[in-house]
């Protein structure tokens, strides 16, 4: 019998578990939580539903081919809408520039409240495409660390292309050059953030990403981000996966460079293959100790984090839409904050997602859910209750000046979110949302691979290994293992 047992139960956790299962494995989820889902959970309150991490949907198929795989249809399991306004921006002159999902639509709104042209953005967002397409193959559904994956023609092409996909410019710089308005750059700048970079520094092919928001959509599943982890857990548990929650992994036993066991508090679980989905600095660190590795994983620049206000507000704003920016009117000077002194910006940028915008259940009627989140450094001692108080002022004190209004009274339910919580509740190192930061070069390149070299039965997957964070990548890194695993 094959026994899989997988080291967390995030969502790349969940999608390797259904893969191995569907291979022949029997397999055993192991989840230090009492809740599966890791960073992508949900919390309620006060007759108010909230999404606790991921508010951004893209590349759903990611989601639907495991129901496929799995011999399932995936809409009888999980479903979801489409958006047609990606997201609003609202700058401090007043300007509210709405990003359509119809690209000239887009295009037209820029022409009018920029000095750029729609042609500019039209040509951008072409850009956006090719790289998407020259460089899919490669990033997205191979490892970098195997020879075999260079040997397609296909992959062949994407590695001679990669000089031209401005590796060696910033994608600050390549906007620059591209938009003469401050207010578009910030819109394209912004896209470093969907991976926790800094766009003065992360090369301009991250221009890849406002290509899966305009070309193959934003999404909001129905009944919130949480159903991408139900149906998931509905689906693996039907075709025979076991989770095991309240178990915390310590340990991975390992002999004669094979992966033997996995270790909890109460119980030794044998394994003919390990798929570990914890942060790979808590594999080094904890459940194989390796100063050496530690030390290799420690020398890159870990993502940022986020600090977030859960806010059940008691009025309705129209004016916003499921997705908000507040743009801070300088962008670097915040990203400074982030990555150099590690401290928040006395005028950040400020998201807010309401999912009830669409879901009516996600909050009373006649009110609103409201996840306001800030990006913030990762935890490296600060003084963080000193640095919320403030954050939070500065929060309240720019979004009723957008909206006109004091917002403070309307506030009636209130948790929040740290990166000191995100540390402690996934074990993602530092607080950091996305693993490492994509802030050098060759980033994507050092970034950990999807298996050990020393031993040959244990795998890697999640955000902090390759290809990366957020929920595409991390459903990547299961489909990356797959083709790995036997
Ligand atoms: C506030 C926030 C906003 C985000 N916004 C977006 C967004 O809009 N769009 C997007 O695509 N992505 C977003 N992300 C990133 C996205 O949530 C993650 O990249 C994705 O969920 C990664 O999942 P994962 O499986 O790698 O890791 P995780 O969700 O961290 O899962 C790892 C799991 O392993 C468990 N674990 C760790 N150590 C052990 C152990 N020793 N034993 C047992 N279990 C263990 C943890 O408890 C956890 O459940 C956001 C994240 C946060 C926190």
């Amino acid at each position: 019998m094959k026994k899989a047992v997988i080291i967390g139960a995030g969502i790349a956790g969940i999608a390797s578990a259904i893969r191995l299962q569907n291979k022949g494995y029997v397999v055993q989820v192991l989840e230090k939580n009492a809740y599966p889902g890791g960073k992508l959970t949900q919390l309620t309150g006060n007759g108010y539903r909230f999404d606790a991490g991921p508010s951004l949907f893209t590349m759903p198929n990611l989601v639907t081919e495991l129901f496929e795989i799995s011999g399932k249809n995936p809409s009888d399991y999980f479903k979801y809408n489409q958006l047609d306004i990606l997201c609003n921006y609202f700058y401090e002159d007043g300007t509210k520039i709405s990003a359509n999902s119809d690209i000239h639509t887009f295009a037209n709104e820029i022409n009018l409240k920029t000095i750029d042209s729609a042609e500019s953005v039209k040509k951008h967002l072409k850009k956006s495409k090719f790289i998407y397409e020259a460089t899919e193959s490669l990033f997205l559904s191979k490892s970098l660390h195997k020879i075999s994956s260079f040997l397609s023609i296909k992959t062949f092409i994407s590695v001679f292309k990669l000089p031209f996909l401005h590796i060696f410019s910033s994608m600050n710089h390549v906007n620059e050059k591209t938009f003469k308005d401050s207010k578009t750059i910030r819109i394209f700048n912004r896209y470093a953030t969907y991976n926790g970079s800094n766009p003065y520094k992360a090369p301009g092919i991250l221009n890849i990403i406002p290509h899966l928001e305009f070309g193959l959509g934003a999404y909001l599943p129905k009944g919130g981000m949480h159903e991408i982890t139900n149906s998931l857990v509905k689906l693996a548990k039907e075709i025979g996966v076991q989770f095991h929650y309240n178990t915390e992994v310590t340990a991975i036993k390992v002999a004669h460079n094979l992966a033997k066991s996995v270790q909890t508090k109460t119980k030794n679980y044998d394994a003919s293959i390990v798929v570990c989905n914890a942060d790979i600095h808590t594999v080094y660190e904890k459940l194989i100790p390796s100063a050496q590795k530690l030390k290799k994983v420690d020398a890159q620049e870990r993502s940022s984090s986020a600090l977030i206000f859960y806010w059940g507000i008691g009025k309705e704003f129209p004016t916003l839409d499921v997705h908000n920016i507040l743009f801070t009117e300088d962008y670097k000077e915040e990203f400074k904050h982030l990555f150099d002194s590690k401290t928040i910006y006395e005028d950040p940028t400020i998201y807010i997602n309401i999912t009830s915008k669409q879901i009516k259940a996600d909050a009373p009627k006649g009110k609103e859910n409201w996840f306001v989140m800030i990006n913030v450094p990762s935890v490296f001692g600060q003084d963080w209750d000193a640095m919320i108080a403030k954050a939070r002022q500065s929060i309240l004190t720019k979004v009723s000046r957008t909206l006109g209004e004091d917002i403070a009274p309307f506030i009636e339910f209130e948790e929040q979110l740290t990166p000191q919580l995100i540390q402690d509740k996934t074990n993602s190192y530092k607080g950091s949302l996305y693993g490492t930061s994509s802030n050098s070069r060759f980033a994507a390149f050092f970034r950990h691979k999807n298996f050990s070299s020393k031993y040959k039965n244990l795998f890697f997957c999640g955000g902090s290994v390759h290809p990366g964070g957020g929920i595409p990548l991390a459903l990547s890194s299961a489909k990356i293992i797959d083709k790995l695993i036997k």
